[in-house]
């Protein structure tokens, strides 16, 4: 039976959207949390995957972002701020909307998908706030 897991993940991060006409244009951040949400056939045990395994696919990425600023490279006001200081940064080439980074987040989950695996559908859901997220998915 297609069985549906999921595991979430918490950061802090700051960003801003420059093209945005309301206060999102602002220098702010969220505490944000990803739930990275797998389908598949359960094993023989019992398990689509292993939930210590699930973490393996995403926490590099997760602690990259962790209380960075992640600038849009058309950012050019911030990103010459930030490279003249040492400050944790992650240069993106997409405005940093939730939808963005849950795409980028879906993109690395399924690089990181070991050879053999029971996945057949990768989601990501990414909530800025408690009540606003977005969700991308692919059907592998
Ligand atoms: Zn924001």
């Amino acid at each position: 039976m297609q069985t549906t897991i999921s595991k979430q993940f918490r950061w802090e991060m700051g960003h801003r959207l420059p093209f945005h006409t309301g206060l999102c244009k602002n220098l702010h951040g969220h505490s944000y949390e990803a739930h990275v949400i797998l389908t598949g056939e359960p094993d023989d045990h019992g398990m689509v995957m292993d939930y210590f395994d699930m973490k393996l696919l995403i926490q590099n990425k997760i602690d990259e972002l962790d209380h960075c600023f992640l600038c849009d490279t058309s950012d050019t006001i911030v990103r010459a701020f930030l490279e003249t200081h040492s400050m944790k940064t992650v240069i993106v080439d997409f405005p940093t909307t939730a939808e963005n980074i849950a795409r980028m987040l879906l993109e690395h989950v399924v690089s990181q998908l070991p050879v053999a695996h029971r996945v057949s559908d990768v989601r990501v859901r990414v909530y800025e706030t408690e009540k606003t997220y977005a969700e991308v998915g692919r059907t592998l």
